[in-house]
């Protein structure tokens, strides 16, 4: 497995299949690789810990940095190459890197995008640099974070010719055995909390239950609200939405609820389709 930091080790056109990841893998992350594996080209896993997608109130400072496990996870998973740019290569300060205009799905819904204002451009930003750079054929990204895979998605779509035959691939949230949806931040959890987090997935299942139920989505989203607030989370937002667009459901399509809560100073995402 070759290892590049800086933008000139990587060849231009490599046509791969890219895994773009801030670092400190897991579960959730190689399964990602696993499904980079089966697609065409050399399997390229990023690792960068991008700056211009955190707030000012956020964890960019202690987000875990776990270079030397990341390459042994990335390699043993079956990657052939890790990009772990520093910041200098990623955004040169004498370079031009043209910002995409951000899809509506990164303003509209009301969900990531009103409780991280700043968090969709610099995502945007830092995926269309790794593009740039990468000219991967396809890219892998989570059903976990799931605004970001349809504002990726919606990207791609409306830079048009910017990479040409790019296809994003999705991969669904892989989780706990109790549910509890993997991420680099349940690290963070002190173990009294790791309980109430595991309120959100339930919440997610009852949710679920009640759509297979008929229950109306007004009715779903109220119980989500009350549901979490019962395991003690303090929620930024719990929705049902268009599956597609994430605005509220149209009746006809498609509906995924979608959860964010704090625990402990901890702010954990997950959704499910209902
Ligand atoms: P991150 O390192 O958190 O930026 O995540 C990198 C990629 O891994 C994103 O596409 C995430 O959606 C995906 N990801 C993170 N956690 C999970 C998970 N539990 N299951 C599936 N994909 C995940």
């Amino acid at each position: 497995m070759k290892v590049v930091h800086s933008t000139t080790g990587l060849e231009k056109d490599s046509g791969g299949a890219l895994v773009p990841t801030m670092g400190a893998l897991h579960k959730g992350h190689e399964a990602l690789i696993h499904r980079a594996k089966q697609l065409q080209g050399p399997l390229i896993v990023s690792i960068f810990v991008n700056p211009t997608q955190f707030g000012a109130g956020d964890d960019w400072q202690r987000y875990p940095r776990t270079l030397d496990a990341d390459l042994a996870t990335a390699e043993s998973a079956g990657a052939d190459i890790v990009f772990a740019p520093d910041a200098e290569a990623m955004y040169p300060p004498d370079a031009e890197i043209p910002v995409p205009t951000l899809p509506a799905v990164a303003t509209a819904p009301r969900l990531e995008d009103a409780h991280r204002p700043e968090h969709f451009s610099g995502v945007c930003q830092v995926v269309a640099r790794l593009f740039d750079l990468v000219r991967p054929s396809s890219a892998v990204f989570g059903e976990k974070d799931y605004q970001q895979l349809l504002v990726v998605t919606e990207m791609v779509r409306a830079e048009g010719d910017r990479w040409p035959g790019l296809q994003i691939v999705a991969h669904p949230t892989v989780r706990e055995e109790d549910g509890l949806a993997m991420s680099s931040r349940n690290a963070y959890l002190p173990p009294e909390s790791r309980k109430q987090a595991v309120g959100l997935c339930r919440a997610l299942e009852s949710a679920r239950r009640a759509a297979a139920n008929g229950t109306e989505p007004v009715t779903i989203e109220r119980d989500l609200n009350r549901d979490l607030r019962a395991h003690g989370l303090d929620v930024d937002y719990a929705a049902v939405r268009d599956a597609r667009t994430l605005l509220p459901p149209t009746g006809t399509q498609p509906t995924r609820a979608l959860v964010a809560a704090r625990v402990s100073g901890v702010r954990l995402i997950d959704n499910m389709g209902v």
